[in-house]
C-alpha cells in the first residue's frame, strides 16, 4: 500500500528523476499512485531488475549484458554513488584515499548498458512481479535481489526505534556502504582518550575477519599518535576466527597495551546512554564504541517474504534460497545473491559474506539466467573465496584467508579454509592487485 508518508518522501525524487527542477514554469510532477510504472520496456529481450547497486548487484548487471545483449537490465540503487566497504578500515588509516572508495555509477551503467535508477525499494509483489519504488512501480521477468545486509538493531532494542537511531548515529557500526565511514573516521581523529568498545556481530555476519582488522588499524592509530586509548572487542565467539593465530599474533605483538579481545562475550543488553554493554562474559563501560548489532537479510528479502524459517516458525534471518542455484526456493524467478544469502551447507553454513563471493555469485547468477533465456541446462557453479587483512600501519603487513569449495560423493558442498598467519607486505601488495581486478570487473 502506498501511503501518504511514502508519497511525501517520493516527491522530490521524482522531480530530480525527470529533470523537472522547481519553480522552472512547468507543470507539477503528476501524483504518484500504485500504478505508477517508473519505466517503460526497452526492446524484446526479458526484463531483469536487480535490486541493489553494491558489489553483487552491479556485477550481476554488467554481466547479464554481456550474456543477454537484448536484456533490458535495471538495476535500483539507493545510494548515489558507490561506496566500496572493502579497503575501507585501510582508509581510516589513509593507505587509500576516498576517490579510491568511492565511485560513479553511472560511468559503468552506461558503458554496459543497463539502467540505473537512484531510489529506494520500498515493497516487492512477486505475484504482480513488480517492484515498487519512491518513484513508482517496475515490472520484472526475472529479479535479482543484492541488498546486502540489514542492521537488526531490534535484536537489542525490540520496536524502540528512537534507542536504535541514537546508537546509529552516536556509535556507527559503519558495516554498509554509508556515511557511518565518514563519522567513524571524524571519530578516530577526534578521539583524545578512554576504552573503545567494538561489539562483534554473531555469526554469520559480513566479512567475518574485517572487524579484527579494524581494531588493528585503529590501534595503530592510537600507538602512533601516543593516545591513552584502549580498545575492547566483545566477541560472541569463543575464539578469534578467522586467521585466529595471525590476529593474536598481531594483538598481542604490535597492540599489547591496546587491545583486548574478549571471547564469549555475546551481548544481553546495550545501554548507548549510559554508554554501558552487558554481555555473558560481563559488563562493560565504554568512553566510545563502534555497535555491530547481528547482520540479516537485507530488508528487501524480508518485503519479498522470501526469509526462511526455522522449524519452530521463527524468521533465521536469511534467505529461503536453493544453495546451488540461488535461486528462492518458493519462486525460481527471483535471485538472491551477496549477503543476503542463506546457508549453503549444514558443515560450514553460509559462504563467507564477502564481496569477492557477492561478485562470483552475481556472475553465476547471470550466467544461469542466461542459460535459461537461451533454453539450455542450467549448470550450477561453485565460488571461490579471498581476503587479504592489513594488521600493521608501517611496515603494512597483512595476513589473508582463502576459502575453496568442491563437492562431496553426496553432492553436498564442503569448504576448504586456508589462514595466511604470517603478516607481510607481499599480502598488502596482491589486495591491492586483486581490488583492481574485481573494480575492472565491475566498474571501470
Ligand atoms: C569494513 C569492511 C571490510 C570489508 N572487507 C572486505 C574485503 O577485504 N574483501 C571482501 O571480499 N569483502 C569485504 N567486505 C564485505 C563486502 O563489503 C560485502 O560482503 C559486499 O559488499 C556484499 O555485497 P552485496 O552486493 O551483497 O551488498 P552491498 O555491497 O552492501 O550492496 C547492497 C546495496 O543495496 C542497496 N540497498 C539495500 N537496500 C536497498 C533499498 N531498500 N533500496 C535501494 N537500495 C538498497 C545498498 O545501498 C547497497 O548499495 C568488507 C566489509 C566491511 C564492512
Amino acid at each position: 500500500m502506498i501511503t501518504r508518508r511514502t508519497l511525501l518522501t517520493a516527491a522530490p525524487a521524482l522531480t530530480l528523476a525527470t529533470g523537472l527542477l522547481p519553480g522552472a514554469g512547468l507543470a507539477a510532477p503528476a501524483a504518484l499512485t500504485a500504478d505508477t510504472r517508473l519505466l517503460p520496456r526497452k526492446g524484446k529481450g526479458p526484463r531483469i531488475v536487480i535490486c541493489g547497486g553494491g558489489w553483487g548487484g552491479l556485477s550481476a548487471a554488467r554481466h547479464l549484458r554481456d550474456r543477454i545483449p537484448d536484456a533490458d537490465v535495471i538495476v535500483l540503487e539507493r545510494n548515489p554513488f558507490f561506496w566500496s566497504c572493502p579497503m575501507s578500515n585501510k582508509w581510516l588509516i589513509d593507505v587509500v584515499d576516498t576517490q579510491f572508495l568511492m565511485h560513479d555509477m553511472f560511468a559503468p551503467a552506461r558503458k554496459y548498458g543497463y539502467t540505473l535508477v537512484q531510489t529506494e525499494i520500498i515493497g516487492i509483489e512477486r505475484d504482480r512481479k513488480q517492484v515498487r519504488t519512491t518513484q513508482g512501480t517496475v515490472d520484472y521477468d526475472y529479479l535479482i535481489l543484492a541488498g546486502g545486509i540489514r542492521n537488526a538493531y531490534d535484536a537489542w532494542f525490540g520496536d524502540d526505534r528512537a534507542t536504535a537511531e541514537y546508537t546509529r548515529q552516536h556509535f556507527p557500526s559503519a558495516y554498509t556502504p554509508s556515511s557511518e565511514h565518514l563519522a567513524l573516521k571524524n571519530k578516530l581523529k577526534d578521539f583524545k582518550g578512554g576504552t573503545i568498545v567494538m561489539t562483534l556481530p554473531p555469526p554469520p555476519h559480513r566479512c567475518p575477519p574485517s572487524p579484527y582488522e579494524r581494531a588493528c588499524l585503529m590501534a595503530w592509530h592510537i600507538k602512533v599518535n601516543k593516545i591513552p586509548g584502549k580498545i575492547l572487542i566483545l566477541d560472541p565467539k569463543p575464539k578469534i576466527a578467522p586467521i585466529g593465530a595471525g590476529y593474536k599474533a598481531a594483538f598481542e605483538e604490535l597492540y599489547p597495551d591496546i587491545i583486548t579481545h574478549v571471547p564469549n562475550a555475546k551481548v544481553k543488553e546495550v545501554d548507548p546512554y549510559n554508554k554501558r554493554i552487558m554481555t555473558e562474559a560481563g559488563d562493560f563501560d565504554f568512553d566510545d564504541a563502534v555497535l555491530m548489532p547481528p547482520h540479516q537479510a537485507s530488508d528487501m528479502v524480508w518485503h519479498a517474504d522470501l526469509i526462511a524459517q526455522t522449524p519452530e516458525g521463527k524468521p533465521t534471518g536469511w534467505a529461503d534460497m536453493h544453495p546451488r542455484l540461488f535461486t528462492a526456493n518458493s519462486d525460481d524467478n527471483v535471485y538472491i545473491i551477496g549477503d543476503s544469502m542463506g546457508p549453503i551447507a549444514e558443515s560450514f553454513g553460509h559462504y563467507p559474506k564477502s564481496g569477492h563471493v557477492a561478485n562470483v555469485v552475481a556472475r553465476i547468477a547471470a550466467d544461469n539466467i542466461a542459460e535459461r533465456v537461451a533454453g539450455k541446462e542450467v549448470v550450477a557453479q561453485l565460488p571461490d573465496n579471498l581476503c587479504y587483512m592489513l594488521v600493521n600501519g608501517d611496515p603494512r603487513e597483512a595476513i589473508s584467508v582463502e576459502f575453496t569449495y568442491d563437492l562431496d560423493a553426496e553432492g553436498q558442498v564442503v569448504q576448504t579454509q586456508i589462514d595466511i598467519d604470517v603478516r607481510t607486505p607481499d599480502l598488502l601488495a596482491e589486495d591491492f592487485v586483486w581490488l583492481e581486478g574485481k573494480f575492472n570487473d565491475f566498474l571501470a
